[in-house]
């Protein structure tokens, strides 16, 4: 697995960072990239990687990104998440567009910028992490579950557009997870976000790091299409056991 180059967005906290750490124990070498540069220097030394900052709402940022990797065999499309929960008779537009922005073109973006190269690499692989509101609907959730569908429909439709190209496509598909998500969700008000993962145990971020480090160390011709994980206790976005 050595010599192999990872380029992972988002990955200044949360998922994107465990990943980055997992992948670098599995012999990748790591590409980071974020808004917080500090964060991500300071984790490329520790992974002996290397920082890039990345905007992946802004399409100027997510080029220059991509003219400094000069190979990549593993794209992690991590970069997203959550702004309100406001149900749609309030919706709030400026949210909706942040979500559809991160979430959506985000990856459009970052997939576009560096599908040349994966597809060079001669064993490329684009993982990108969706959420179970790729499938599910809920409450005041509306933004986000059509922007996670879309994103899910985008990498869906690669693993079709790609067939014959030595690119493989997985799509990561997590519940709930204790991360920033939540405190990012509501403006830092963290008494909130606590209250998200309040009476079950939710995953944490390196639960998700080493299942997307399994889907990215499989041999070439194994493709995991989907993988769907969540806590015990939750059945879906709107039903969970608390106690
Ligand atoms: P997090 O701790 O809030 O991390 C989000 C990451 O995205 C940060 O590293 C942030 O870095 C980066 N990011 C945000 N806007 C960006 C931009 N414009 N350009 C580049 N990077 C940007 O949340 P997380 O839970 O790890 O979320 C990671 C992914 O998992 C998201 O796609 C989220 O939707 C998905 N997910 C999360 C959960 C959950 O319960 N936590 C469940 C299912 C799916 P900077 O701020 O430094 O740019």
């Amino acid at each position: 697995m050595t010599n192999r180059t990872a380029v992972i967005t988002g990955a200044s906290a949360g998922i994107g960072e465990a990943t980055a750490r997992a992948l670098a124990a599995s012999g990748f070498h790591v590409v980071l990239g974020a808004r917080r540069l500090d964060r991500l220097e300071q984790l490329a030394a520790d992974l002996s990687g290397i920082a890039h900052f990345l905007d992946v709402t802004d399409p100027a940022s997510v080029a220059e990104f991509a003219q400094r990797i000069p190979e990549c065999h593993v794209l992690v499309n991590n970069a997203g998440g959550a702004r309100g929960l406001e149900r749609v008779a309030d919706a709030d537009e400026g949210h909706w567009r942040w979500m559809w922005e991160v979430n959506v073109l985000g990856t459009l973006r970052m997939t576009k910028a560096l599908l040349p190269k994966l597809i060079e690499s001669g064993d490329g692989h684009v993982i990108t992490v969706t959420s179970i509101a790729a499938h599910d609907v809920y409450d005041g959730g509306s933004g986000y579950t059509s922007a996670k569908h879309a994103q899910s429909a985008l990498h869906r439709t690669l693993r079709s557009e790609l067939l014959g190209d030595p690119v493989r496509i997985t799509e990561i598909m997590p519940g709930l997870v204790e991360t920033d998500f939540s405190a990012n969700r509501f403006d830092g008000d963290t008494e909130r976000a606590a209250a998200v993962y309040q009476g079950l145990t939710p995953l944490t971020a390196q639960d998700v790091a080493e299942v997307i480090n399994f889907a990215a160390t499989r041999p070439s011709h194994v493709n995991l299409d989907t993988i769907v994980m969540k806590p015990r206790d939750q059945y879906s976005g709107s039903r969970a056991h608390r106690v």
